[in-house]
């Protein structure tokens, strides 16, 4: 099937230390890490942009042809001369990994301040894709008018997917984080949370106990994503679970969840059931897992 699909959110540069104190350019984020992977899974003619707000200086012009040649659409990103891109840069000490955020004041935090282009960016989907890092990052005077554009797409036929990705440090408090992510979860059809996050901010006793919460919202299809851990799923009264593949080698998790989402999604849009769907977005992760780095080359 084709269709036109967008996911929203934040693209950042990413600097990976190589050595001697080297530094490798890159370009990832939650919501546009999926964008790319479902640039590669699904079926040619169908339309997947990004939509965010960059700069209009050289940086920011890379980070869109980045985009471009990944096969993801453009089109419909912001430009703000007053803004540049946001950026990180991963620490390793004794092989241990931490990341460190240059993102304030960047050019994303706008992306829905204009309601006018967002509305657009919105038109003819089929699919629309966001996270808690998308709320967060958002101006919090955006956030309401955010949603109802969003419901607005819902409306007009589409599948709203949100992932709840919560990032403490991106919040002022946790019961503002709590709020959102329950507001956001409310206006979509498909809700991809991992469980340990649920059962940290939420205090969910099981991954059950996660879908019950999101289901309780009028959120159709849950599935609730657990590191190596079973998956457990529920769409209308459909249910699944699968227990992903154990991975032997896991060098890099960075990704997993975004990834898992673009296989679940592809396969879903495809037609396949709610068990082969968590097992193709299990499948890609573990693919994901065992090589450095958000955005991996993969194999069919
Ligand atoms: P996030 O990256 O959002 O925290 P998870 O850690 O729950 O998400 O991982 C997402 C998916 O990636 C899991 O549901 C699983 O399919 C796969 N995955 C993650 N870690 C492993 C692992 N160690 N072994 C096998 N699969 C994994």
């Amino acid at each position: 099937m084709t269709g036109s699909m967008v996911s929203i959110g934040e693209c950042m540069v990413e600097m990976a230390p190589t050595q001697d104190g080297l530094y490798s350019r890159g370009f990832a984020g939650d919501t546009f890490n999926t964008a790319w992977y479902l640039a590669r899974l699904m079926p040619e003619g169908t339309t997947v942009d990004y939509y965010t707000a960059v700069g209009t200086d050289g940086l920011s012009d890379r980070m869109i042809a980045f985009m471009g040649d990944g096969g993801v659409g453009t089109s419909h990103i912001r430009r703000l001369s007053d803004r540049t891109v946001g950026l990180y840069m991963i620490e390793l000490a004794n092989g241990e990994r931490s990341f460190i955020y240059w993102r304030g004041t960047s050019a994303a935090k706008r992306l829905a301040s204009d309601r006018a282009a967002l509305a657009e960016a919105l038109v003819g989907r089929s699919l629309v894709l966001f996270s808690g890092i998308t709320m967060a990052i958002i101006d919090a005077e955006d956030r309401d008018a955010f949603l109802s554009a969003l419901q607005t797409a819902r409306g007009n036929g589409a599948t709203i997917v949100f992932d709840p990705n919560m990032r403490a440090r991106l919040w002022p408090d946790a019961q503002t984080m709590r709020d959102t992510i329950t507001a956001a979860a409310s206006v979509a059809d498909i809700v991809l949370p991992s469980f340990d996050e649920d059962q940290r901010e939420f205090g969910d006793t099981d991954p059950q106990a996660t879908i019950a919460r999101y289901r309780a919202l009028g959120v159709g299809c849950v599935v609730v994503k657990n590191g190596a851990g079973v998956v457990y799923a529920q769409d209308g009264d459909e249910m699944a679970t699968f227990e992903p593949v154990a991975v032997k080698n896991v060098v890099d998790t960075t990704a997993a969840g975004d990834s898992f989402n673009a296989g679940f999604i592809a396969a879903r849009l495809g037609g396949a059931g709610l068990r082969i769907s968590i097992e193709k977005g299990s499948r890609l992760a573990a693919q994901v897992v065992q090589k450095r780095g958000a955005l991996v080359d993969i194999a069919d």
